[in-house]
C-alpha cells in the first residue's frame, strides 16, 4: 500500500510539475509576443442591425499565432495572461492596434474588451486617452466591454474611472450579461449604454422553455433603462427572428459572420452604405 501511495504521489507531482511548466512557457511565450508584437493580431467581428441588413458595429477579439502551437483561441492564454498581470498590456495593444487601423475601418462604432484587471489600476482612464489621443481617434468611436466581475473588485477607482470614460464620449457595454450572480446589482450600481445579452441565453432558444421568457425578460428590463441591446451568438435564422420580434437592437453570432482579420470585412463595408 505504501508502494502504491508512493507511486500515485509522484504520478500526480509529474503531472503537476507538466501543468507547471506548460503554464510558466505560455507566459514567457505571451511576454515574448507583447515585446515584440510578433504573432498578435485583431480579428473584428460585424455587429448588424435588427433585421441583420446593416453593418452597425464591430467587436475587436485578439488572436495569438503562438510559435509552437499556432492560433491560440483566448480562451486558452487569457486566463494565463490575467494571473500573471499580463492581460492589462494585451488589452492595451488591442486598444492601440484598433485606433491605429480606425480610419481604415468601416465607420461604425469598434467595441474593445476590456479585463478586470484593467480596474485595479487607478490610471485607467488616462491609460485610454492617451492612446485614443495618440490616433486622433473620437472617443465616440469606441466602445468598452466590462464584465460584472470588476464589480467584485470593490473600489471607488473604478467607478471613477468608468464615470470618467463615459463622460469622455466612450459607450460602456456589460458583457456577458446574465452569467454572472450580480448582473441587476451592476445595472443599479453603474451606468451603463448598452447590455449584451450573453450566447448561453441565445443558444438555448427552443432548446429549454425557460428560454424564451428570460430573453424577453432581459430585453425589456434593458428598455426600461433606456439601455441598448446586443444578442451574442446568433447563428440561426429562428435566433434571428426571435430576438427581432422581441426588440433586440443588434445582432453579432456566426449567422453574419465570426471574428474575421480586418481584409475580410470590405464585404461587409458594401452593406454598411446599403449598395
Ligand atoms: P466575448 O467578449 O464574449 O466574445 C465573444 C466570443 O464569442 C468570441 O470568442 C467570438 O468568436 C465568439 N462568438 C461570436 N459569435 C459566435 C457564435 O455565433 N457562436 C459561438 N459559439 N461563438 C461565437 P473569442 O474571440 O474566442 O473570445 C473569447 C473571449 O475572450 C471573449 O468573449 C472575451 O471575453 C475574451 N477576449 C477576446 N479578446 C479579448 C481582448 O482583447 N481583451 C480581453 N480582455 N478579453 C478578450
Ligand atoms: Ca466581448
Ligand atoms: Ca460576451
Ligand atoms: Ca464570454
Amino acid at each position: 500500500a505504501k508502494m502504491a501511495g508512493r507511486n500515485r504521489y509522484s504520478f500526480f507531482s509529474a503531472e503537476m510539475n507538466e501543468q507547471v511548466r506548460e503554464r510558466a512557457m505560455l507566459e514567457m511565450a505571451l511576454r515574448e509576443a507583447l515585446d515584440t508584437r510578433e504573432g498578435l493580431t485583431v480579428y473584428f467581428q460585424p455587429q448588424m442591425s435588427q433585421d441583420g441588413g446593416t453593418l452597425t458595429g464591430l467587436e475587436a477579439l485578439v488572436r495569438w499565432k503562438h510559435p509552437q502551437h499556432g492560433m491560440m483561441s483566448p480562451g486558452r492564454f487569457l486566463p494565463v495572461a490575467e494571473e500573471c498581470g499580463l492581460a492589462v498590456r494585451l488589452d492595451e495593444w488591442v486598444l492601440d492596434y484598433t485606433c491605429s487601423r480606425m480610419k481604415d475601418l468601416p465607420d461604425v462604432p469598434v467595441s474593445v474588451n476590456l479585463s478586470p484587471g484593467q480596474f485595479c489600476t487607478d490610471d485607467l482612464y488616462e491609460r485610454i486617452m492617451v492612446i485614443v489621443q495618440h490616433y486622433g481617434v473620437d472617443p465616440r468611436r469606441i466602445e468598452l466591454e466590462i464584465t460584472e466581475k470588476v464589480l467584485l473588485e470593490e473600489n471607488v477607482a473604478s467607478h471613477t474611472a468608468l464615470r470618467r470614460l463615459r463622460e469622455a464620449g466612450f459607450r460602456i457595454a456589460l458583457d456577458d450579461f446574465g452569467t454572472g450572480n450580480s448582473s441587476l446589482n451592476y445595472l443599479r450600481r453603474f451606468r451603463v449604454d448598452k447590455i449584451k445579452i450573453d450566447q448561453s441565453f441565445v443558444q438555448h432558444l427552443g432548446k429549454s422553455s425557460e428560454s424564451a421568457p428570460l430573453l424577453r425578460a432581459i430585453i425589456n428590463l434593458g428598455h426600461a433603462m433606456g439601455l441598448d441591446i446586443t444578442a451574442e451568438g446568433v447563428e440561426t435564422r429562428e435566433q434571428l427572428d426571435f430576438l427581432a420580434q422581441n426588440g433586440c437592437n443588434q445582432m453579432q453570432g456566426y449567422l453574419f459572420a465570426p471574428p474575421v482579420p480586418e481584409e475580410r470585412l470590405a464585404d461587409f463595408r458594401q452593406t454598411a452604405s446599403g449598395s
